[in-house]
């Protein structure tokens, strides 16, 4: 079953079954293929596919995506693709998740920052062997070959070990009240290769309230140093990405990282240097600074990219916020 985009709504999603006399949960494995076909791994080789079931019937694609030049841990990983992908499609929840290979220790990690993790269900299709005539029997739970990921990772350390209970996890919604601490007017943008209508300054505007409104979704409970980024391409298209953070600190997906998810994931199937402008936002004074190794990836991947950096603290009372339209 092919699939080339990365979001599959739930009215497709339901003609797919009926079209395919499977169930929904037979179908998520069949798209892993897809999904490894969408990777981006010129460094290993290895393309790494998964795809998640949301809670309001629509399928979530993901795929590995590696950067030549930079240190490995710049790579998403599948999983973090597929979970990076679901939160900015405003989904809350990934209760199956079928991968083409073992989740490797990071993303088991990783994954530990969605509530319930435990509970979510992983299904190998390497391992169940989908599409090589294996099917389940009628009198068989269809979910059989799905097993828990606490199965994967049983004795697990993750945010309940640092966190009260109430606090939003991955794919919960949140807002952390972050403002512009001015309006940056000395700082403007310039933009000169965006090829449509429109007032430059209008694009300014869109890229940096596209970047707080990202850090204002940003997952950091453990550093309190939320941030996001928003990227636009050659056409004045933005793609925003919020930093996500993980209970063991090194599975933690940078807020470029996952802007380029929404990037790739809108499609942009060309070459990173369609990005020609990005704007980071991240607090002012904050102990986990992006801004260094945010911009060492974007000149990495679209050396022409005018990317800007913007600060704002967590105030209700800043002189400049994105909902006054007066400013
Ligand atoms: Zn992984």
């Amino acid at each position: 079953m092919e699939r080339n985009q990365f979001v599959i709504e739930a009215a497709e999603v339901k003609s797919m079954t009926k079209e395919s006399g499977l169930s929904v949960l037979q179908l998520v494995p069949c798209l892993v293929k897809s999904a490894q076909k969408l990777a981006r791994p010129p460094i290993s080789k290895y393309h790494v596919g998964a795809v998640g079931l949301g809670s309001g019937g629509r399928i979530f694609l993901g795929a590995n995506v590696e950067f030549p030049g930079l240190p490995l841990h710049h790579s998403i990983h599948a999983e973090q693709f597929l979970v990076t992908n679901a939160a900015i499609h405003g989904e809350t929840q990934l209760k199956y998740i079928a991968l083409s290979t073992v989740p490797c220790g990071h993303c088991r990690q990783f994954l530990q920052e969605i509530r319930g993790a435990s509970e979510i269900k992983i299904l190998v299709s390497s391992i169940e062997n989908v599409g090589g005539g294996h099917q389940n029997g009628e009198d068989e739970d269809e979910t059989f070959s799905f097993r828990p990921l606490s199965t994967f990772l049983p004795h697990r350390f993750g945010p309940n070990d640092l966190l009260d209970r109430d606090v939003p996890l991955l794919l919960e919604p949140r807002h952390n009240a972050l403002s512009f601490i001015d309006n940056n007017h000395e700082n403007n943008i310039v933009i000169g290769d965006i090829n449509c209508n429109g007032d430059v300054a209008d694009h300014e505007k869109k890229l940096k309230c596209a970047a707080l409104e990202a850090a204002n979704e940003s997952h950091a409970p453990y550093s309190v140093s939320p941030s996001g980024v928003a990227l636009m391409d050659v056409e004045g298209r933005i793609y925003k990405g919020s930093y996500m953070e993980s209970a063991a600190y090194n599975p933690s997906l940078g807020p470029v990282q996952a802007a380029l998810v929404g990037y790739v994931a809108a499609g942009g199937g060309g070459g990173y240097d369609r990005i020609v402008a990005g704007v980071l936002v991240e607090k002012e004074g904050a102990i986990v600074v992006q801004d260094g190794t945010a911009r060492l990836l974007m000149l990495s991947v679209s050396p022409r990219c005018d990317f800007r950096v913007f600060r704002c603290r967590a105030s209700s009372s800043s002189s400049y916020n994105c909902k006054d339209k007066s400013t």
